[in-house]
C-alpha cells in the first residue's frame, strides 16, 4: 500500500473515531482531527461528560464495527449559510467556518454514509478521504492515549481532550511499532543513565551540561581509546586546543555573526587598558585551521589529519534540551583532514570505511547516508560560487558511495555553504532512528583562513578540508549506545565488567584472591560485601547489567574454580580461573558483542 493512502486512512480513522465518540457522548463538541506521524488524533470538548482512557477500548471496538460495515465517504461543497446551519451546535466548527469564509476557499464537508444510504456523520473537511472503510484493515489501528490540548494551541482557549491513535498498513506493522515503543521506554537513556549511575544533571551547574559519573567516565575513556587507536592506524595526529578563542577567529571562520545565537554570549576581558572579546568554542575547526597555518606547508605535508576529542559549547534553547541527545557542552570525536584535490577520493573513502568499521564494532546493522548537494540557483548566494568544484566534489563523493555499496539518498539544495555534506542515520537494535554525525567536505573555509600549500611546481594552492566525527559527540554516542544495548554494554565497554560474590563470609578471602588475579589482567572487577543475602547480591548485579557474575563457595574454593554466570547467556557453570581469564581477555580484545 502506498504511503499517501496510509495518510488518507489515518485521517479517515479520525472521522470514524469522532463518529463513535458522538454516538456514545452526543453532547460532545468537536475540535479538529488531523494526521500525525504514525497515526492521527481528534480534539473533543466533552462538555462535562466524564471521560477517561477506560472508555478507549469500547470506542475502538465500535470503530471496528463501523469499519466492517463498509461505510462510504462522500465529499460535498456547501454554502456558508448551509455550513452555519449544519454546524449550529458545534461552536469550534463554527469558528473554523468563519475563518474559512474569509479565505474565500470553498467550504466542503465529508459525509460518512452506511449501506442504507443513511448519513451517520458529517465533518467539516477539505479531505482527501478513502472511498470506503473497506480500504481500512480493522486490526491495524489502536487508540493509544489521552492528552489535554488547548483549542488552537492557545492557553486563552478552552482545554480540549485529545485522543491519539496509531495506524499502519497491517497488524504486524502496528504490533512491531507498539513493541518498539515499549522497548524504547525501557531503554530510555535518561532512565538507564540514572539507574546505571552514568551521568547526572545538576541545577548549580546548569541545564544541558552533563556531569559524567565514574561509570560514565569509563565508557568515555573506552570510546576515546577506540577512537585514538583507529585514528592512529589511519594516520591521524592528535592535537589539543583551548575551550575559548577571540571573536576575530569566529568572524574569520564565518560563525560570527551568523551563528551568534547558537553560541554562548561573549566574555569581555579588560587587560592593559584594552578590551578583548572571547567566545566559548562552538566548533573545533578554526582552532585546527590555525594549527595547519602555524608552519608553511608543501604538497609533501598532505594529507594532514588533525584529530581531537574537542569540547564544544552551544547554546541550545532550554525547550530543546533533551537528555544527552541535545546538550550545551559536548565532547566531539572531531578531526580535520587537509588534502590536495587529487587526494580527496582516497581520503573520503577512508573516512567512510572508518564509519563502517565503527558500525561493525557496535553492531549497527541498519544505516543510511544522506548526501546533501548544491543547487545551481543557490550559487553565489547560499553556496560558494564555484560550480566546477561543487560538481567535482559531489561526483567524487557519489562515486565513492556507489563503489562501496553504501546505501545513500541525495538531498538536492541542502548542502552546507562551503561544500556537500553527509548526514548519517543509524537505527538502534530495536529499530529506533538516530542522526549520528555529519561528514562535510569544505572547499571554502580553508580559503577564508588563507590556508595554503606549495604544489609540485611551487605554486600556492588551497587545500580541501574534510570535517568528520564518526563517533559523534560522547554525549550523543553514549545516549545512543545506552538505548542500543539497553544498558547491557558489551564486555569491553561495560563500566563494571565482573562482579564477584562470595557465598558467605568464609569464602570472602578466596573471592578476594580471585578478584586480585583478575584485576591484574586489566579487567574491571568489583566484589560485593557479604552483608546482603546471595540472592539479593545477584539481583543487584543483574540490575546493574554487569556482564559477568562470579560466585564462589565451598565447592569452588576446594576445586580452585569459579562459578560463572553471564548477564545475557545465563549460567556458564564451574570453570578454572586461568581458562576464564583467557576467555574474557579475548572477548575484551575482540570487542565481542
Ligand atoms: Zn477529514
Ligand atoms: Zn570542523
Amino acid at each position: 500500500m502506498k504511503k499517501n493512502n496510509l495518510e488518507t486512512i489515518r485521517h479517515s480513522l479520525s472521522h470514524i473515531m469522532a463518529m463513535a465518540i458522538l454516538e456514545k457522548f452526543p453532547k460532545t463538541k468537536l475540535g479538529i482531527g488531523p494526521t500525525v506521524e504514525n497515526g492521527f488524533y481528534y480534539d473533543f470538548d466533552f462538555n462535562k461528560d466524564s471521560f477517561s482512557d477506560a472508555v478507549l477500548p469500547g470506542i475502538e471496538k465500535r470503530m471496528r464495527e463501523f469499519i466492517k460495515s463498509n461505510l462510504i465517504f462522500k465529499k460535498e461543497n456547501i454554502t456558508l449559510t448551509q455550513a452555519k446551519k449544519m454546524f449550529a451546535n458545534q461552536p469550534y466548527k463554527l469558528e473554523l467556518i468563519k475563518e474559512l469564509s474569509k479565505t474565500k476557499k470553498p467550504i466542503s464537508i465529508y459525509k460518512t454514509i452506511d449501506s442504507k444510504a443513511k448519513t451517520l456523520f458529517i465533518d467539516l473537511c477539505a479531505g482527501p478521504h478513502i472511498k470506503s472503510t473497506k480500504e481500512i484493515n480493522p486490526d491495524s489501528f489502536k487508540l493509544t492515549k489521552l492528552a489535554g490540548a488547548y483549542w488552537k494551541g492557545s492557553e486563552k482557549n478552552p482545554m480540549l481532550t485529545r485522543i491519539y491513535g496509531l495506524a499502519f498498513d497491517d497488524k504486524k506493522e502496528l504490533d512491531e511499532y507498539l513493541e518498539m515503543i515499549k522497548e524504547a521506554e525501557k531503554r530510555d537513556h535518561r532512565k538507564l543513565g540514572a539507574e546505571l549511575k552514568l551521568f547526572i544533571f545538576n541545577d548549580m551547574v546548569g541545564p544541558g551540561l552533563p556531569l559524567w559519573l565514574p561509570k560514565g567516565a569509563i565508557i568515555i575513556e573506552e570510546l576515546e581509546k577506540l577512537a585514538k587507536d583507529m585514528e592512529q592506524k589511519a594516520g591521524y595526529q592528535r592535537v589539543k586546543t583551548p575551550h575559548i578563542a577571540k571573536e576575530i577567529m569566529y568572524k574569520t571562520s564565518g560563525h560570527l555573526p551568523y551563528y551568534a545565537d547558537t553560541m554562548y554570549p561573549p566574555m569581555i576581558l579588560e587587560e592593559d587598558g584594552q578590551k578583548t572579546t572571547y567566545y566559548l568554542k562552538a566548533m573545533n575547526c578554526p582552532h585546527h585551521h590555525q594549527i595547519y597555518a602555524a608552519e608553511p606547508k608543501s604538497y609533501r605535508d598532505l594529507p594532514l589529519r588533525l584529530a581531537e576529542y574537542g569540547t564544544c559549547y552551544r547554546y541550545e534553547k532550554s525547550g530543546e534540551l533533551f537528555g544527552l541527545m541535545r546538550v550545551r557542552s559536548m565532547q566531539m570525536n572531531d578531526a580535520h583532514i587537509y588534502c590536495a584535490e587529487d587526494q580527496f577520493t582516497e581520503e573520503f573513502m577512508a573516512v567512510i570505511k572508518m564509519y563502517l568499521a565503527y558500525f561493525k564494532i557496535f553492531g549497527i546493522k541498519k544505516y543510511i547516508m544522506r548526501l546533501s548537494t548544491h543547487s545551481k540557483e543557490g550559487l553565489g548566494k547560499k553556496y560558494i560560487d564555484n560550480e566546477k568544484l561543487w560538481k567535482k566534489t559531489e561526483a567524487m563523493v557519489r562515486s565513492v558511495m556507489k563503489e562501496k555499496n553504501i546505501p545513500f539518498v541525495e538531498a538536492p539544495d541542502e548542502a552546507a555553504f562551503y561544500g556537500p555534506k553527509i548526514d548519517v542515520q543509524i537505527w538502534s537494535a530495536i529499530g529506533r532512528e538516530f542522526t549520528l554525525a555529519t561528514n562535510q567536505v569544505d572547499f571554502a573555509v580553508p580559503e577564508r583562513f588563507n590556508l595554503k600549500y606549495k604544489d609540485k611546481n611551487g605554486k600556492d594552492k588551497t587545500p580541501l578540508c574534510i570535517h568528520r566525527a564518526p563517533l559523534s559527540t560522547h554525549e550523543r554516542m553514549i545516549g545512543f549506545l545506552i538505548e542500543h544495548f539497553g544498558g547491557a554494554f558489551p564486555l569491553w565497554l561495560a563500566p563494571v565488567q565482573i562482579k564477584i560474590l562470595a557465598v558467605s563470609d568464609k569464602h570472602a578471602k578466596y573471592a578476594e584472591k580471585i578478584m586480585n588475579e583478575i584485576k591484574d589482567n586489566d579487567v574491571r572487577i568489583e566484589m560485593a560485601s557479604t552483608d546482603e543475602t546471595l540472592g539479593k547480591r545477584i539481583r543487584e548485579a543483574e540490575m546493574q547489567k554487569i556482564p559477568y557474575v562470579l560466585i564462589v563457595g565451598d565447592q569452588e574454593k576446594q576445586n580452585n574454580t569459579i562459578n560463572v554466570r553471564h548477564y545475557q547467556r545465563g549460567q556458564e557453570g564451574e570453570i578454572k580461573l586461568n581458562k576464564f581469564i583467557e576467555k574474557i581477555r579475548k572477548e575484551i580484545s575482540d570487542k565481542s558483542l
